[in-house]
């Protein structure tokens, strides 16, 4: 039988919020009539999750998992179950209730009214301490002032996408997914489901500042040169005012007669020069790091193991 829609969940320490969360989706997904399938992914959680997991998939078969060996991040994760997936549309949805399954609904209708993306948009985002909301909006805001993407603002990874999408998605064999980013790039007819975002039912976020920092670069690495740009730019204008300070010095010396054995200027010149060189090196090292990463090649995730044919 074709299935109609698959459920993306990836899983990192969720023992908690499981089976509320499988309830919950249980309860909208047999009042939709649909056909469908839930891929848990448990992306090396340290907890009982995986446990949980193979009880729920015993009792039905709707639902599968794939078990990693280690954490490879949430990205990753949802990777893995778009890659596993056989459903005609799929959603992405996180495990720990702030998105809501009853949304699934509206997601659903809007696919059936043509839609080949359907984003859930944040109306409000409860539970969340005010330095992440500001990061995330800063973030948001540079990372579509220096690309040619707009990524939509308010908006994570729970969305449904059609088939197509996710066909081309799979083409994209990147290490550093920025998953959000990829779907804007690949296009089609997309649109957006307001929500009020719910604060985590239970256990604490999986993403750490570290993680946080991590994505952030991927998603500026894979969508803009800018900042290597920057650095070029940067080194215009150092070198530019490093040519007026030489005038000066050479002004001073011969004309003016009048110079102290300058240990200032030096000493913040060449700090100065120095710290702008490091900055470009650095910003150089992101990119060359990427792209050795993209050329070794490696798999993306490694599967411990799965009851889904042919993983
Ligand atoms: N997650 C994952 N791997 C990770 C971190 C998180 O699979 O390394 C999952 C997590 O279980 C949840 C979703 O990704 O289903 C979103 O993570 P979380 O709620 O921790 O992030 P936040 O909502 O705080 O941004
Ligand atoms: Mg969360």
């Amino acid at each position: 039988m074709e299935i109609n829609l698959s459920i993306i969940i990836p899983i990192y320490n969720e023992e908690l919020n499981i089976k509320l969360l499988y309830e919950r989706l249980y309860k909208v997904l047999t009042q939709m009539h649909v056909i469908y399938e839930l891929i848990f992914i448990n992306d090396g959680s340290k907890d009982k999750s995986i446990n949980i997991i193979k009880e729920l998939a015993n009792r039905d078969k709707c639902i599968k998992y794939i078990d990693f060996s280690r954490n490879f991040g949430h990205q990753i994760a949802v990777t893995a179950g778009l890659d596993k997936s056989s459903g005609k549309s799929v959603i992405i949805i996180d495990a720990d209730l702030q998105d809501p399954p009853e949304l699934i609904v509206d997601l659903y209708n809007k696919y059936n009214e043509g839609y080949q993306v359907v984003y859930a948009k944040r109306r409000s985002r409860k539970g969340e301490n005010l330095l992440k909301k500001w990061t995330a909006k800063a973030f948001y805001r540079i990372l579509g002032k220096i690309t040619s993407v707009s990524i939509p603002v308010d908006t994570g990874d729970f969305r449904l996408i059609d088939r197509k999408v996710v066909d081309v998605l799979k083409k994209m064999p990147e290490q550093q997914k920025f998953l959000r980013g990829q779907i804007s790039w690949i296009g089609f007819k997309q649109i957006a489901v307001e929500y009020d975002r719910d604060e985590r039912h239970a256990g604490k976020t999986g993403y750490t500042y570290k993680k946080m920092l991590r994505f952030a670069a991927d998603g500026i690495t894979s969508f803009s040169n800018f900042p290597l740009k920057f650095a070029s730019y940067a080194g215009f204008i150092v070198s530019f005012i490093a040519f007026l300070i030489m005038l000066y010095a050479l002004y001073s010396r011969f004309i003016i007669k009048e110079y102290v054995p300058g240990w200032t200027s030096l000493i913040i010149s060449v700090m100065f020069i120095g710290g702008i060189q490091l900055i470009c090196v650095g910003l150089i090292g992101e990119y060359i790091g990427r792209m050795s990463a993209n050329i070794r090649n490696r798999p993306l995730y490694i599967i411990n193991e799965s009851n889904i044919e042919n993983v």
